[in-house]
C-alpha cells in the first residue's frame, strides 16, 4: 500500500533529479553555498575541500517537505553525502537532531580534534554520533589532517618571520598556503587549542610545538590570523 508519506518522498526525489531543477536551482544554490563556506569548497561535515554536493541536513526520506528548503541545505563532499551519512537522521529524547549542524551551532562544542593523531573525538553524545555517522576518522582522513597540520605549522612560522621583518608579500604567501590547505577545521582547532591552559599537552607530539605555541599565543597573532583565514 502506498501511503501519502511514501508518495511525497517519491515526488520529492523525482523533482530533485529533474533536469530543469538541476539547471535553474540546484547549480546556482550550490554556487552560493560554496561562496558562503569557509576556505575553498569546505565540506560542512568533514571539513575537507572536496565539497561539490548539496546535502539535505534532514534527508528527504525523513521529511520530503524540507527537500526544497534553503535552510536544510549544507555543502558536503561526496563521501559524507553519499557514502557515510546518506539518509541517516536520528533525534534524541527531546527531538533534537543528533547530527551536529555547523551552520547553526559551534561544532567544537561537540567535537575535539586530537592534533597529534588527526582524529576527532566526541565531547558529547551528539559529537560521538557525528564522528561515527560522517566517518570523520575513516580511511586516510586522520593522515590527511596530520599532513595539513604540518604544512600549516611551517607556513605559520614563515608568516611569523615575515611579520617580524615587515615583509607583507611573504606574509600573504604564507597565509595563502594556510588558506589552501584541505582541512579548514585543523587550523581553527590549532588557534583554539593554543590558548587553552593545557595547550602544552594538546600540542605534544607536534614538531617544534614550543615555537608554534609562542606564535599562536603572541599578542595580536590570534586576532590577525582569525581575521585572515
Ligand atoms: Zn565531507
Amino acid at each position: 500500500m502506498v501511503t501519502d508519506s511514501t508518495e511525497r518522498v517519491r515526488t520529492a526525489h523525482r523533482a530533485w533529479k529533474r533536469q530543469t531543477f538541476r539547471r535553474d536551482a540546484y547549480t546556482p544554490a550550490l554556487g552560493r553555498l560554496k561562496e558562503m563556506a569557509p576556505g575553498h569548497d569546505c565540506c560542512m561535515y568533514c571539513g575537507q575541500n572536496l565539497a561539490d554536493h548539496i546535502d539535505h541536513y534532514v534527508p528527504m526520506n525523513h521529511d520530503p517537505l524540507q527537500a526544497f528548503s534553503w535552510l536544510n541545505y549544507l555543502l558536503a563532499c561526496s563521501a559524507c553525502n553519499s557514502r557515510f551519512k546518506k539518509g541517516t537522521h536520528a533525534v534524541d529524547d527531546t527531538g533534537t537532531p543528533m547530527l551536529v549542524n555547523p551552520t547553526v551551532e559551534d561544532p567544537f562544542v561537540h567535537l575535539h580534534l586530537v592534533l597529534d593523531t588527526g582524529e576527532y573525538c566526541g565531547l558529547s553524545p551528539r559529537g560521538e554520533y557525528t564522528v561515527s555517522t560522517c566517518g570523520l576518522n575513516a580511511d586516510k582522513r586522520p593522515d590527511a589532517r596530520r599532513h595539513a597540520r604540518d604544512v600549516m605549522s611551517l607556513a605559520l612560522e614563515q608568516w611569523w618571520t615575515a611579520r617580524d621583518r615587515g615583509l607583507p608579500d611573504e606574509m600573504s604567501r604564507a597565509l595563502s598556503v594556510i588558506q589552501d590547505q584541505p582541512f579548514a577545521g585543523v587550523f581553527q582547532a590549532m588557534l583554539r587549542q593554543a590558548v587553552r591552559s593545557e595547550a602544552d599537552l594538546l600540542f605534544a607530539g607536534i614538531g617544534n610545538n614550543g615555537r608554534l605555541l609562542d606564535i599562536l599565543r603572541s599578542p595580536g597573532a590570534q586576532s590577525e590570523l582569525r581575521a585572515s583565514v
